[in-house]
């Protein structure tokens, strides 16, 4: 889903698969699926785009379980250390 905000008028518009979401203010942003359009695209602000965000929370998550591995990896040559000792 995509959600943008015009910035013309404060108005945020949800996406929608086949419909066209627009405000009704003279700069006349408008999104349909994907597409945005209007007559100034720099009035335009991409509030949430689930297609960046899922990307970016994904390899967020695979960062976090390597980062979890690795310090999981230490500790058990820790204990393997003490353990010989
Ligand atoms: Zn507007």
């Amino acid at each position: 889903m995509l959600v943008i905000r015009c910035k013309n008028c404060g108005k945020q518009l949800e996406s929608h698969p086949v419909r066209t979401r627009s405000c009704q203010c003279e700069n006349y942003t408008s999104i349909r699926g994907t597409s945005i359009t209007g007559n100034d695209l720099s009035l335009i602000e991409i509030v949430r785009d689930d297609r960046i965000s899922n990307k970016s929370v994904l390899s967020k998550k695979d960062l976090e379980f390597q980062e979890s591995r690795k310090s999981r990896k230490i500790n058990r040559s820790l204990l393997d250390s003490i353990d010989i000792r």
